[in-house]
């Protein structure tokens, strides 16, 4: 079922309002007619099941509540800025894989050079990309892609848990697997990825010095998008397991 997100709370005994870019959607592109079914989620991420009535004009009416499928922890990404198609491709699987945040990186070996005058116009795409993505995947919390940050700039940002997945110290970084283990009740992760030509060392290091645990995703040296879907995976396919109470004893290895 298709959702949207409708602006401010939803009152359930209120008709809904649809904007224009919603009802054209709903009417030209999915040709629904009136009592067909649509998923709406208001600014304070509920979920709600409803009808389209035409009742002189067009308006949802609510039907339920409907429970929420967002992620268990707080997972701001940050990947080295990489070339058009495959940044917005990063941008749809992240946000069907549960990230909530994305800041691209400047990073010395980044190829995509950031211009500050394009800067509304492509921070409005890239969240209109990560907004369609959320909505086909029925996720009631929006995904914030915000302004490319420098490497000081990560060295400041903060989260419970902080990671860079780094591919050229394989015998030095952790599996990430291994990682978490060790941070089972965090709430929230920063995690890093480099651009295609991988990081620089002293960019490793610096981000090391402010905390951050060198991870590996495996043998295999995967393409910067690649790498970004695969964590933020590995991250919400994690905690998923762990809160909802799966407690992974055994996994551990815990006889208990
Ligand atoms: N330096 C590499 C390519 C970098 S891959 C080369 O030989 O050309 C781009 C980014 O993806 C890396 O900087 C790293 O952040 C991430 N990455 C790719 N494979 C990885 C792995 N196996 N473990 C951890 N990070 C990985």
């Amino acid at each position: 079922m298709q959702q949207y997100f409708i602006q401010g709370i939803i009152d359930p005994k209120q008709p809904v309002m649809l904007n224009e870019e919603q009802l054209h959607h709903m009417l030209r592109v999915l040709k629904m007619k009136p009592h067909d079914q649509i998923c709406l989620v208001d600014e304070a991420e509920n979920v709600w099941l409803a009808e389209l009535i035409n009742d002189e004009k067009w308006y949802a009416s609510i039907i339920e509540q409907m429970p929420s499928v967002n992620s268990a922890i707080s997972v701001h990404l940050a990947p080295a800025l990489i070339k058009g198609e495959r940044w917005d491709y990063l941008l749809q699987k992240c946000s069907e894989l549960g990230v909530n945040e994305i800041s691209g990186l400047l990073a010395n070996r980044c190829v995509v050079k950031w211009k500050q005058a394009e800067k509304e116009k492509k921070l409005k795409r890239w969240n209109k990309i990560t907004q369609e993505a959320c909505e086909q995947c029925r996720r009631s919390d929006l995904v914030h892609v915000h302004e490319p940050m420098t490497l000081e700039q990560l060295c400041e940002t903060e989260a419970d848990l902080k990671l860079v997945a780094y591919e050229r110290s394989d015998s030095e970084s952790e599996h990430i697997l291994s990682l978490l283990h060790e941070y089972p009740h965090i709430k929230s992760v920063l995690a890093v990825i480099g651009p295609e030509g991988g990081f620089e060392s002293w960019e490793a290091n610096q981000l090391m010095q402010a905390g951050f645990h060198c991870v590996s995703l495996g043998k295999r040296i995967l393409r910067a998008e690649t790498a970004a879907i695969s964590i933020v995976n590995v991250l919400s396919m994690y905690y998923e397991y762990e809160i909802r109470g799966v407690t992974n004893e055994k996994y551990r290895g815990n006889p208990q």
